[in-house]
């Protein structure tokens, strides 16, 4: 169903039902104005966007099966993401969790350590950042890739780290489990097909100043490049308030999570750019129905090369994952924990949510 423009005259609608009918679509007005119009028929992938861009259109108000990738669709079983022991998706949550950057090895295995002991099996951890500023740490690059890979052998945790470049994916992909896409990377559309192709799981990360259809249109890329795999990841976007770094959009989530079939997370570290708000956020992005977190943890977040003000310690992560454990459990959900994690599980994640 489509809106379209007020106050066309009827010969100027010609051009736009001659284009519905090339399209294979029968078309009916719905109203006396001649503004909604219903087209029936038997859809493309490509029409939903064609439609958009035509002048005469406002908007596609009820896309139908639409038939793009991300879609729902009757009956479409919700897409499992499995990122090393952790599943996001269809009923499993799970936590991602480690500095902003790579910094060091040593700080990298400590804390790789530290999350697992928490029940985190994915490693966080930039070694290509994209920062606002020129001036700023840019990362470790191929160097900081060798620590997450030393990292990862040694303790046998799953990697996510950033990549910015198309022309690093190769390299990002030989050590990474799962590929992050930025949220100054979303329009990135070479970059999105590039991972599209890398045949690992991609988290994307939506953009800052993007709407949720343009979020799902980035998506489309990697998942039109043939790759499946896609977490999304709402991190807040840009406001007229600076309390918080950004608004975590919790109603995106929602709507996100019966929209698609793709796993959804959130990311509440960058949304709040306060260490004290990660707690609050992560638990209302899960009770929204997000299907994981990731965390920015840091041991000493006051040399931190990246977002230490938002940096939480492994003492309140391990509070974190409880918290998550006993929301996901509210409404019959699973999270998936690191097999050989200290933490006191399942019994006492009740009593940390009361
Ligand atoms: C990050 O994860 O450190 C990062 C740069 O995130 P974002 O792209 O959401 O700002
Ligand atoms: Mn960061």
């Amino acid at each position: 169903m489509v809106r379209l423009r007020h106050g066309l005259a009827s010969d100027e609608l010609d051009p736009l039902l001659a284009l519905c009918r090339d399209l294979g679509y029968g078309t009916r007005f719905l109203d006396e104005g001649r503004r909604l119009l219903e087209l029936s028929g038997v859809g493309d992938r490509t029409h939903r966007t064609r439609l958009e861009d035509h002048p005469d259109v406002v908007e596609v108000v009820d896309a139908g099966d639409s038939l793009e990738l991300h879609t729902r669709g009757a009956g479409r079983p919700d897409t499992v993401v499995q990122i090393g022991e952790a599943s996001f998706g269809g009923g499993n949550v799970a936590i991602a969790a480690g500095p902003c950057s790579v910094e060091d090895y040593e700080r990298l295995l400590h804390l790789a350590r530290g999350v697992q002991d928490c029940g985190v099996s994915v490693l966080r951890g930039g070694a290509y950042k994209p920062r606002t500023s020129p001036y700023s740490f840019q990362g470790l690059g191929v160097v900081g890739l060798e620590m997450l890979a030393a990292v990862r052998a040694e303790t046998g945790i799953a990697v996510v780290t950033e990549v910015i470049d198309p022309r690093d994916v190769e390299r990002v992909t030989e050590v990474a489990d799962c590929l992050q896409i930025g949220t100054r990377s979303a329009t990135n559309f070479p970059l999105l097909t590039e991972v599209g192709r890398a045949g690992k799981p991609v988290l994307l990360k939506r953009g800052f100043g993007a709407t949720v259809r343009e979020f799902l249109l980035s998506a489309e890329y990697v998942l039109n490049a043939g790759n499946e795999e896609v977490v999304l990841c709402e991190r807040g976007v840009r406001s007229f308030d600076s309390t918080t770094r950004n608004i975590l959009d919790v109603g995106a989530v929602a709507h996100l999570a019966s929209e698609t079939h793709l796993p959804v997370i959130v990311d509440p570290s960058h949304a709040a750019g306060r260490r004290d708000l990660v707690r609050p956020l992560a638990r209302a992005g899960l009770v929204a129905g997000a299907d994981g977190l990731i965390i920015e943890v840091h041991d000493d977040p006051a040399t931190a090369l990246s977002d230490g003000e938002q940096a939480i310690s492994l003492e309140d992560l391990r509070e974190l994952v409880l918290d998550a454990e006993g929301l996901v459990s509210l409404d019959g959900r699973q999270l998936s924990l690191h097999s050989g994690s200290s933490s006191p599980h399942a019994s006492n994640a009740k009593e940390s949510i009361q």
